[in-house]
């Protein structure tokens, strides 16, 4: 009646023998392994930081004085994309500012946004 499960190497998918918390066969399948786990780390930092940085050029190109005012579809149109920035507080009397590094964007009525550059104190 015992049917053992077989486990497989989290590498290369072989069936592991001996201690049960066995992950892997030996060490090259368990580096090779912790090598791609890190390589998928990097490109989903890379590909974010991308992200970041052209959503904060795009504020940049569109905010060249102190504040400036547009539309949403200004925006979008020029490829911002609104799901990634890096920290966002309560810039003025509950008005939340979003920004992608030093420049941000706090939202008004009517799909309008005022584009700001953050002080650095
Ligand atoms: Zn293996």
């Amino acid at each position: 009646m015992t049917s053992p499960i077989t486990r497989l190497c989290l590498d290369c998918g072989s069936p592991l023998h001996g201690r049960i918390d066995k992950k892997f066969c030996d060490d090259q399948c368990r580096s090779s392994y912790n090598n791609k786990i890190k390589a998928e780390n990097n490109g989903m930092i890379k590909s974010v930081n991308l992200i970041l940085k052209r959503n904060r050029d795009i504020l940049e190109k569109l905010n060249p004085g102190k504040e400036t005012k547009v539309s949403g579809s200004k925006l979008m149109a020029s490829g911002f994309n609104f799901n990634y920035h890096t920290h966002s507080y309560d810039y003025h009397k509950g008005n939340i500012c979003t920004f992608c590094y030093e420049y941000g964007y706090i939202r008004l009525p009517n799909d309008e946004y005022l584009l700001v550059k953050e002080v650095v104190k």
